[in-house]
């Protein structure tokens, strides 16, 4: 692994440790999967900032050209239509790869999925639920995420050993499942239900790290692994269902907050810029990870529901509703190792964060009203 490392260092120059002085970085060519997307196209306007190459290779399943189309006009940038299940050449030093669906309602969009809401016996969930994945895997579909984490990671996986680029993988909090143990340490190996409606994603997020770190120990492939904790900030889907989103595209629609279960069960909420620096720091430092990438600040559901009021609408009303099938209880980062490791802490708290989400969303859900109604 040793000699891997050096030679990529040689061959990309210093990009990946510190530069000494008076020598320029070589531009990088960087591939970023999934770079329409939330997060991806808020790394894609550093690693643009910074003047390297960027390919975006992404198929719009819940990214937007939106996002990224500030960077048409310029040469350093790319946008590939493409779907990750299918294999692609490209010639690259670094790869950053985010596609997946990524939001519990995304991943869990699935034809199967109708029949699973309206079977009633366990015994025929679990069935459906069987199904229902080995249906996914023949289907030629890539909407579940399960096909995109284990088929998109692997030829991603196989692009970086072909071409000796550095290879990160986006994997979640969710590897740890219904945690036991808080806060989360990266050595824990996680509660997970493999045959439950979000086991398409915990597992397959899990089998993309085993599909990394095999490829590391086995074909000397540079990984680097990142486990993001929930992320909000500007350009999250506005309908995608995940509660920040929800919380304030509801608030400014002058809707109830739809709190789910008794919401008692927390979660740490990180903003967007904070996770790009630390995504950064990773791919640029000597450290395989895998690293928690997340903001140790933890609230209850109805606590985060509070902070919205106070943002945007001190009257807004709160409506409790079931909450979901195998919905954690706990999560929050232990960040020790990033700390040490890679310099990284996050610096935007929640209450600071919130109201640049709002800005956009603001933007956002007002603008989509008026070409409604015209
Ligand atoms: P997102 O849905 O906004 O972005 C995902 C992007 O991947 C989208 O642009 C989508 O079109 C693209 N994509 C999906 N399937 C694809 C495929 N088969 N081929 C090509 N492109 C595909 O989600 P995000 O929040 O930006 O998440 C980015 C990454 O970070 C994901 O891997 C996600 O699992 C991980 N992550 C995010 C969070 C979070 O809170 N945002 C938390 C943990 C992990
Ligand atoms: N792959 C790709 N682009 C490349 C190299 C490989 O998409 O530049 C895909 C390839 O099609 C395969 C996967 O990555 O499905 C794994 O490749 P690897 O060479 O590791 O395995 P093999 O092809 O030998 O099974
Ligand atoms: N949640 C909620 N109201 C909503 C959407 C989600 O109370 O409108 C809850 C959900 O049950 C979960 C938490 O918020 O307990 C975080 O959900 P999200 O989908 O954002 O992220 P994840 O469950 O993947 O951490």
């Amino acid at each position: 692994q040793k000699k891997a490392s050096i030679e990529y260092m040689s061959r990309i120059g210093s990009a990946g440790g510190k530069i000494p002085l008076g020598l320029k970085r070589k531009v990088l060519r960087v591939v970023v999967t999934g770079g329409a997307g939330f997060v991806g196209s808020h790394l894609v306007d550093r690693l643009m900032a910074r003047g390297d190459n960027v390919i975006v290779v992404d198929n719009f399943f819940t990214g937007r050209k939106e996002n990224v189309m500030h960077h048409f006009s310029n040469p350093n940038f790319e946008m590939i239509r493409h779907d990750v299940v299918e294999p692609i050449l490209l010639e690259v030093d670094q790869i950053y790869h985010l596609a997946c669906p990524a939001s519990p309602v995304h991943y869990k969009f699935n034809p199967v999925k109708t029949i699973i809401s309206f079977s009633f016996s366990q015994f025929l969930n679990i069935v459906v639920v069987i199904c229902c994945l080995d249906l996914a895997l023949v289907l030629n579909s890539s909407v579940c995420g399960y096909k995109t984490n284990v088929v998109g990671t692997l030829n991603m996986l196989g692009l970086a050993k072909r071409v000796g680029a550095r290879f990160l993988l986006t994997s979640t909090s969710e590897v740890y499942g219904d945690p036991l143990q808080h806060p989360q340490v990266e050595t824990y190996w996680g509660n997970v239900n493999p045959i439950g409606v979000r086991s398409c994603y915990d597992e397959g997020k899990r089998t993309a790290e085993t599909l990394a770190m095999d490829y590391h120990r086995g074909a000397n492939v540079e990984v680097r692994i990142a486990r993001i904790f929930n992320t909000y900030g500007p350009r999250m889907c506005i309908d995608d269902g995940r509660v920040v989103s929800n919380f304030v595209a509801q608030a400014l629609r002058k809707e109830p907050l739809t709190v789910y279960g008794d919401g008692k069960q927390t979660r740490s909420f990180q903003f967007v810029s904070d996770l790009v620096e630390g995504l950064m720091r990773l791919m640029e430092g000597e450290h395989v990870g895998p690293f928690n990438l997340g903001n140790p600040g933890e609230f209850t559901m109805l606590e985060l529901a509070k902070v919205v009021q106070e943002t945007i609408d001190p009257n807004a009303k709160i409506e409790f509703r079931p909450n979901t099938e195998d919905d954690p209880h706990k999560r929050k980062p232990d960040i020790t190792k990033a700390k040490e490791l890679l310099g990284w802490e996050p610096k935007v708290a929640l209450r600071q964060g919130l109201p640049l989400m709002v800005k956009d969303f603001r933007q956002r859900v007002f603008g989509d009203q008026k070409q409604e109604s015209s």
